[in-house]
């Protein structure tokens, strides 16, 4: 974390003193206490402390989700691999497990994640509270639709395995559920064979929104998908993207019919080494920015690293620092299939109405809605953009909510900051099921987090 903030002393299972705390886009910054549980026991005897209590993974959610004054629970200490099984490629393992390591073990194996966000520095435990999707949700669903079970420490200090045939309701209120049904301290999930660590890349540049739509519709067969779009094109170019779509390689498929390895490793990172000023995001550097990436990017066929493919943002350490000490919202909602082409292009026109620009705008196709009841994806498109945290842009966000509810669409709890709890309750039907959840396991007022008291979840 990257919030200015006094040296916390952090306890196994007792809260440390209050400091400041923040999630990706640094906004808000919350005073909160902290304690690292060394295993399950430790874990519980917090929650015996009585105070409310909200997990925390890696931080990577961008608002508010892994905050609450005063109670934190970080999972980086309930990191072990506990179980494989190679006949289906089933992994069990501890909540605080982050991505980047199972994919450090299990990639030179022949195993990759079959659902990936566009960070591997996630813990398990956060890819389940969001229910993250990644660039093959139209053909595979979404994280939790290949998670077997959870076991869920309640704030009683049980701990119950939850599933799709055990504690259903609680299990479809975990799924998605923003760690607001207790603390997930195992979890068992499927890796997918893979024989490279190569991707089979195709490159295809869309004048306007109309012609991304209609590539991501041609090519739905392809494994992986994702559009980058120009946030600072004219109203003439609204919606100019490149569609990026993907598989994994074969073995022998590699260049030249070379018979490709699992050998890969990230590549060095580099480290923003300080906060950018205000001024280094001005519209003409997001122009140029995109410009450049736009006349970058060679329409065709590519073979990548799997690395270099999926988890671009992971090669500079601390970007969010670019947006400097203020930080930065990301908006990203989802509008349904018959919505999405009027819908974004009028969120786009609006963004360049209030004389802004988005630095990085993504693109994705979404298939059938997860089962969770705060699950994300429901079959539509999903727009993803980063705005400084000023109070100008989050006027403009509460502009785009109105548009967005207008398409019936809904936005991602994981990377929400400053929504309002009607605007949520509008795009999630099931939230009085979840709350009813939440009731029943007399979880209200014991498992909060910022995000949950301000959006009455
Ligand atoms: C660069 C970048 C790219 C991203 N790309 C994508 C993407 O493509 N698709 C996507 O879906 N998301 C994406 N995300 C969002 C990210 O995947 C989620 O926010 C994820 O939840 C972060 O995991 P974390 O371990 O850092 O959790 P945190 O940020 O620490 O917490 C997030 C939520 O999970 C809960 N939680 C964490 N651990 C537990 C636990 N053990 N038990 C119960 N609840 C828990 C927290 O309470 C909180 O509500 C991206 C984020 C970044 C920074």
């Amino acid at each position: 974390m990257h919030c200015r903030r006094r040296r916390r002393r952090v306890l196994n299972n007792s809260l440390g003193a209050e400091a400041p705390l923040c999630g990706w886009g640094r906004y808000p910054v919350v005073n909160c206490a902290v304690a690292t549980p060394r295993d399950t026991d430790d874990a519980a005897r917090l929650y015996a402390g009585d105070v409310p209590i909200i997990a925390r993974g890696n931080g990577r959610a961008y608002g508010d989700a892994a905050l609450h004054s005063p109670g934190v629970l970080q999972t980086e200490r309930l990191n072990r691999l506990l179980d494989f099984d190679p006949a289906n490629g089933l992994l069990t393992c501890e909540a605080g497990v982050l991505l980047a390591d199972v994919i450090a073990v299990f990639l030179p194996r022949g195993w990759f994640p079959l659902i990936t966000p566009g960070t591997r520095f996630v813990t398990i435990g956060g890819m389940i509270a969001a229910d993250v999707h990644g660039k093959n949700h139209h053909l595979v669903g979404s994280f939790c639709d290949h998670l077997l079970w959870v076991e869920l420490l309640l704030p009683s200090g049980d701990i119950l395995r939850c599933s799709s045939q055990a504690n259903v309701d609680l299990f479809a209120a975990t799924c998605g559920g923003m760690g607001l049904t207790g603390t997930i301290v195992r979890a068992a999930f499927k890796l997918a064979p893979v024989e490279t660590s190569l991707i089979e890349q195709w490159t295809h540049h869309a004048g306007n929104l109309g012609e991304a739509i209609a590539l991501f519709e041609a090519n739905l067969d392809q494994p992986y998908s994702v559009a980058w779009t120009d946030g600072s094109a004219s109203a003439a170019d609204c919606g100019r993207s490149i569609v990026f779509t993907g598989k994994h390689l074969g073995a022998g498929e590699g260049p030249n019919g070379a018979t490709s390895s699992l050998s890969s490793r990230p590549p060095s990172p580099r480290r923003v080494p300080f906060d950018f000023p205000p001024a280094a995001l001005s519209r003409s550097s997001v122009k140029l920015f995109n410009w450049l990436y736009r006349r970058s990017q060679r329409s065709g066929r590519s073979v990548v690293d799997l690395y270099r493919y999926f988890y671009p943002l992971d090669a500079l350490l601390q970007w969010n620092r670019i947006y400097g000490r203020r930080g930065f919202l990301q908006y990203q909602c989802v509008l349904p299939l018959d919505e999405a082409a009027v819908g974004i292009s009028r969120l786009l026109q609006e963004i360049k109405r209030h004389g802004s620009a988005s630095f990085l705008s993504v693109l994705k196709r979404m298939g059938k809605a997860s089962f969770g009841h705060l699950s994300f994806p429901f079959e539509g498109y999903t727009l993803a953009m980063d705005f400084p945290a000023t109070a100008s842009q989050l006027h403009l966000l509460d502009r785009l909510d109105a548009i967005m509810l207008e398409h019936r669409g809904r936005l991602y709890l994981a990377k929400d900051a400053r929504a309002a709890s009607a605007t949520i309750a509008a795009g999630y039907p099931k939230l009085e099921q979840f709350r009813a959840v939440r009731r029943q396991y007399g979880l209200q007022g014991r498992c909060e987090s910022h995000l949950s008291r301000r959006l009455e979840l």
